[in-house]
């Protein structure tokens, strides 16, 4: 490992990022720094690595496919893409669906944004305060957060952003051009927040009732992170449209939308030369396959972690959960935990925890343990 890489990350890369761990290797739910130094890895990449990390039969798909073809463009067909589509429709119980692959959870909705206007021929959207979709322009418009949108304004396409769980302001948002209602099942960035019971229904009955489109943002709660398939199952209803990425290819960059019956893209409104490629494919396919083997255990898992963390007011939903902690203090604690040998993050001011889906009992034990350690620091 090169020794200067703080200095050449300065001077040449782009100063976005606020960090401080170089990390070299994983397994399962532990990484290693360049010290080896070991971390229990409870943001696993932000809600990605759900199988672990280089599990080996997501290691053994991405190389055995890496030795037979590593690209050829949607000019051609893909080896696994038909096949991978196939589990992700019936997973989404969206029976008679279509999948369209992307690279991202933001082209993921950027797909279903422009799905909604070119088949609705309408083109305003509503969502959600403390929402997010994702930083492409189109995604932007769609996310509420401040210091993100303003630098860009104005944004494309307009939209309307109400309270969640506000099902009357969102009836009041609903004019003739509104194409679509876009939203999460849990609020991941806003720091783990449920939405509150009944109200996926209700939006479900606003759309039936006037004819817009439910666009279900499961990028970070889909594939098994809240106990199941996706969230919308919690209120038994189904979307429109679902667009999912983090948990789906272990890291492998990939994303993908799944739209009901009838509604699709017509031969050249969209494409990419990446998307759904074969080692995303191959990637994602075994990712399903371990998903499938531990997702019957994820609210266990879920429930034995909250109630290990001596905190009031957890909010937790299978393996992700948000732990409220006093203002001003979620980066000191997330650095304690680091020192400590947990990885951590802080969304919107909360630690968030969403580790590998994989993580055994005595994994959650320590994470806790170092947890609750930082917490009563405070
Ligand atoms: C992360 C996230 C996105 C954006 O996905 P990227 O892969 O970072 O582009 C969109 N929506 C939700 C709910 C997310 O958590």
């Amino acid at each position: 490992m090169v020794s200067d890489y703080k200095q050449l990350n300065e001077d040449y890369l782009m100063r976005i990022f606020s960090r401080d761990l170089m990390v070299v290797k994983g397994q399962g739910s532990k990484v290693w720094d360049e010290n080896g130094k070991e971390y229990l890895d409870c943001v696993a990449g932000i809600a990605v690595c759900s199988t672990g990390h280089c599990h080996p039969l997501v290691v053994k798909a991405i190389c055995e496919q890496a030795k037979n073809l590593i690209h050829i463009s949607n000019l051609y067909y893909v080896p696994g893409q038909g096949e991978l589509g196939k589990r992700l429709v019936e997973h989404t119980g969206l029976t008679g669906g279509r999948a369209f692959f992307a690279n991202s959870g933001t082209e993921a909705n950027e797909a279903a944004i422009k799905l909604a206007r070119v088949r609705t021929g309408k083109s305003h959207f509503i969502s959600f305060q403390e929402g997010f979709h994702g930083r492409s322009s189109g995604a932007l418009a769609l996310t509420h957060k401040v210091n993100y949108r303003q630098p860009f304004a104005p944004l494309q396409p307009e939209c309307t952003f109400v309270p969640y769980g506000d099902e009357e302001a969102v009836k009041e948002a609903i004019r003739p051009d509104t194409a679509a209602i876009v939203l999460e099942g849990v609020q991941g960035e806003a720091g783990v927040i449920p939405s509150r019971k009944g109200f996926l229904t209700a939006i479900r009955e606003i759309c039936d009732d006037t004819g817009c489109w439910m666009i279900m943002d499961e990028i970070q709660t889909g594939i098994g992170r809240t106990g199941k398939w996706f969230s919308y199952e919690h209120e038994n209803i189904l979307p429109d449209v679902v667009s999912m990425a983090k948990g789906m290819g272990s890291g492998f960059p990939m994303g993908a939308i799944v739209a009901r019956e009838g509604l699709e893209f017509l031969p050249g409104e969209h494409g990419g030369t990446f998307n759904g490629g074969p080692l995303a494919c191959a990637a994602c396919d075994a990712t399903l396959t371990v998903v499938e083997s531990v997702i019957s255990d994820v609210e266990r898992k879920g429930q034995r972690f909250k109630d290990a963390i001596n905190a009031e007011n957890i909010r937790q939903i299978g393996l992700m959960i948000g732990v409220p902690v006093p203002e001003g203090t979620c980066t000191d604690i997330q650095k304690e935990c680091q020192k400590n040998g947990v990885l951590v993050n802080c969304a919107s001011g909360s630690i968030r925890l969403v580790p590998p889906l994989i993580i055994t009992d005595d994994e959650i034990n320590f994470a806790a343990g170092v947890l609750n350690e930082a917490l009563g620091s405070r």
